[in-house]
This record gives C-alpha cells, sequence and structure tokens, in this order.
C-alpha cells in the first residue's frame, strides 16, 4: 500500500475505535465523565505515547495532555525538534477517574481493547510510557526507577521506552532533569526499534523463501518418483 493509502487505512481505523470510545459504557468511569479522550496525533507515527488518563481539562476538551502535564510534555517533545503531532498520545484508560486518582486494574482490563485495536492500527515501532500504569501494561512487574530512559521490549516483542509521567516532575522538581534526560534519548532508542524491526522483516522474508524453496524441491522429487512410476 503507498503511503497515502496507508495513512487513510490508519486515520480510518483511529477515528472508528474513537468513536466507539466516546460512546463505551464498559466501566463505571464512563458515568461521570463529560467527554472521554480517545487520544489523537499522526496517524503514520512511529510512536506511541500512552500515559495513564484524563485529567480535568482532558475530560472537558476530550483531548489527551492539554493540562499542566500536557504543557511540560510539549517542551520535552520540543528538546528533540518533536511536536504532538509527531507522535500518538493516549492513555491506558479513555475516561477521567474522579478526582485524578489511579485507573483501576478493573477500568484499565475494561478499556484495554480500545488501546489493543490502537496499537494494532497504528503498529508503532516505540510505545513510549509515562508513568507507572502505562509502563504496567508493556513491562510488569518492572519498577519505573529501574527501566526508564533505556529501550525494552515487552513479552509480546513491543519496544518499549519508559518515562517518568510529566505530572510527576510537576510534584517533584528533581525529575524535571531526568524527564528531559531520557527524552533526549528517544530518537537514538526509535532509530535502534527501527532497525531491529527490518532486520526481524529480512529474518522472516529470508526464512519464507528458503521454505517455499524446500517445498518446491520436494514437489520436484515427487515429479521425478511419479515419473519413474509410470
Ligand atoms: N495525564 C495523563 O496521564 N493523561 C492525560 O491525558 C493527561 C494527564
Amino acid at each position: 500500500m503507498d503511503d497515502a493509502g496507508e495513512r487513510h487505512r490508519s486515520a480510518a481505523a483511529l477515528a472508528q475505535i474513537a468513536d466507539e470510545a466516546r460512546g463505551c459504557t464498559r466501566c463505571p468511569l464512563s458515568r461521570r465523565r463529560t467527554l472521554a479522550v480517545p487520544g489523537e496525533g499522526n496517524p503514520l507515527s512511529d510512536v506511541l505515547m500512552v500515559g495513564e488518563g484524563p485529567g480535568a481539562r482532558e475530560d472537558a476538551t476530550g483531548r489527551p495532555f492539554v493540562g499542566p502535564a500536557g504543557q511540560l510534555l510539549a517542551e520535552l517533545l520540543q528538546v528533540i525538534g518533536w511536536e504532538r503531532q509527531d507522535v500518538f498520545i493516549t492513555n491506558v484508560v479513555k475516561c477521567r477517574p474522579p478526582g485524578n486518582r489511579d485507573p483501576e486494574p478493573a477500568e484499565m482490563e475494561a478499556c484495554a481493547r480500545y488501546l489493543d485495536r490502537q496499537e494494532r492500527a497504528l503498529a508503532p515501532a516505540v510505545v513510549v510510557t509515562l508513568g507507572r500504569h502505562s509502563l504496567g501494561r508493556y513491562l510488569p512487574g518492572s519498577r519505573i526507577g529501574a527501566v526508564h530512559g533505556r529501550l525494552r521490549r515487552s513479552y509480546s516483542g513491543q519496544h518499549v521506552f519508559p518515562m517518568y509521567h510529566p505530572a510527576a516532575a510537576l510534584h517533584q522538581a528533581s525529575l524535571r532533569e531526568t524527564l528531559f534526560r531520557d527524552m533526549r534519548g528517544l530518537p537514538a532508542a526509535l532509530l535502534t526499534a527501527r532497525e531491529a524491526l527490518d532486520d526481524e522483516r529480512v529474518a522472516t522474508v529470508q526464512a519464507e523463501s528458503a521454505a517455499t524453496e524446500i517445498r518446491g524441491q520436494v514437489h520436484d522429487t515427487d515429479d521425478a518418483e511419479q515419473m519413474t512410476l509410470f
């Protein structure tokens, strides 16, 4: 598929998922929301950023990371020459937890179908996790203090770049420098992930063509044996 075709297909899939999330009633968070916040960004981006859940401004506008944490996220992207429109931004839960409390496991579970499908539509080279809950989805059991700022691989093979949540730096000033340092490492992590994925695609194609060749040889042998039979 050419670039325009792929953009159209991905944008259409993401729009469909967003429509469904806006009408979702699968968990109690839906009853208190003003607007669901499905996510937004570039439908062809190789980078998916996943936060925790909408806050007050996100709930009021239906857009992710538009409050104070979003302001810091924009500054973080700016230091590497990126903008919000260069990535796709979403959350593990699409509706605001009351009082900005942590999302509960059952809420994340109920909402996972949307993020699962967003991942499939985008097929990003790297997932950037913002905060603990997002990290837990991709690298269960790992501690943010131990894994932040370095490219990891999830059990399902996704390249994951864990970062602290920008809101954490608003409460704890010492994390600000860590966040900026980690963000500066993201372009190199993206290159590494793309190279690894390219190598894996080449290896898959080679393995498939070797298998096809072997099947052809077996077939030729069968033909030769049949010819001697008649
Ligand atoms: N915090 C998040 O995790 N997500 C948002 O969209 C806003 C703040």
